[in-house]
C-alpha cells in the first residue's frame, strides 16, 4: 500500500512541472521577435540603388568638399558657374554613390542645375564627373 502511494506523488510532481517549463520557452520566443523586427528596417540602407541617396552630410562638410574639388580640378569652377546656380540654405544635403563603373566616389551637391529641376552633383572619386540628381 505504501509503495503505490509513493509512485502517485512522483507522477503528480512531474505533471505540474511541465506547464511551467512550457510557459518559460514561450516568453523567450516572444522576446526574440523585437530584434528581428528592427533588423527588417536595415535593407533600406544597404540596398544602394543608384538614384537613392547613399548618406547625407552637413552643409559645412558639403561646402568644404566642393571647395576642395574645385581647387583640385581645372575647369570645375567654370562648369559649376555656367551649368548650375548656388544652393539655398539647407542644413543637410544628400550624398549619392557615384554610378560610374569602378569609381568608388560619392556625389556631393554643388549647386542647382540651370533649370532648377535637379541638383548638380560632383563626384569626389576617380572619375571626376558631374551628374544631375
Ligand atoms: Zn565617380
Amino acid at each position: 500500500m505504501s509503495f503505490s502511494r509513493r509512485q502517485t506523488s512522483t507522477e503528480r510532481v512531474r505533471y505540474s512541472a511541465s506547464p511551467v517549463a512550457g510557459e518559460r520557452s514561450h516568453d523567450a520566443a516572444t522576446g526574440n521577435v523585437r530584434p528581428q523586427h528592427g533588423e527588417s528596417e536595415e535593407p533600406v540602407t544597404s540596398n544602394v540603388g543608384q538614384n537613392y541617396p547613399y548618406t547625407s552630410e552637413t552643409d559645412a562638410d558639403r561646402a568644404a568638399t566642393i571647395a576642395r574639388l574645385v581647387s583640385e580640378r581645372d575647369g570645375l569652377a567654370a562648369t559649376l558657374s555656367s551649368e548650375s546656380t548656388p544652393l539655398d540654405g539647407h542644413d543637410r544635403w544628400w550624398v549619392w554613390k557615384c554610378p560610374t563603373k569602378g569609381c568608388p566616389g560619392l556625389l556631393h551637391a554643388a549647386g542647382y542645375a540651370a533649370d532648377k529641376h535637379a541638383v548638380f552633383v560632383v563626384c569626389d572619386g576617380t572619375c571626376g564627373k558631374t551628374y544631375l540628381r
